[in-house]
């Protein structure tokens, strides 16, 4: 893959993620129904979370399996391509230093995987467990 159908595809991709549709929708609509109360994507906070529960200082990612190499899951897989190799394992640096930032802050992560927003009863118990 040349760099030109790469910066095409990452085009196509980036339009894709739609934040008012799919697993970011279910997480939201879930925390909502459990009665949990949140503010969406705070750009002031490393990473701009997607959801953050200010009083408890926490905080939820609701990441893509491809994009954010999701461990031994069937959605994830690692692109035979260079080039997206590369740029998966930056995601996944990225990922891991916005986390430590926010714990040094005194914030508590929590990354909900896009294949996990399909069983909500297990959702359900991951969220109350990680908000209290
Ligand atoms: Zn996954």
């Amino acid at each position: 893959m040349d760099n030109l159908s790469c910066e095409k595809r990452s085009k196509i991709m980036r339009a894709i993620k739609n934040r008012d549709t799919g697993p970011e929708l279910i997480v939201r609509k879930l925390a909502y129904r459990l009665g949990y109360r949140y503010r969406l994507t705070d750009h002031s906070l490393p990473g701009s979370p997607d959801l953050v529960f200010k009083r408890r200082r926490k905080v939820i990612f609701v990441h893509g399996c491809f994009w954010h190499v999701h461990p031994d899951c069937h959605i994830s897989h690692i692109p035979k391509d260079e080039h997206w190799r590369l740029k998966l394992a930056a995601n996944q640096e990225r990922d891991r230093r916005v986390i430590e930032l926010l714990e040094e802050r005194g914030w508590s992560a929590h990354v909900v995987w896009e294949c996990e927003t399909v069983d909500l009863e297990k959702l359900s118990s991951r969220l109350r467990r990680f908000l209290g």
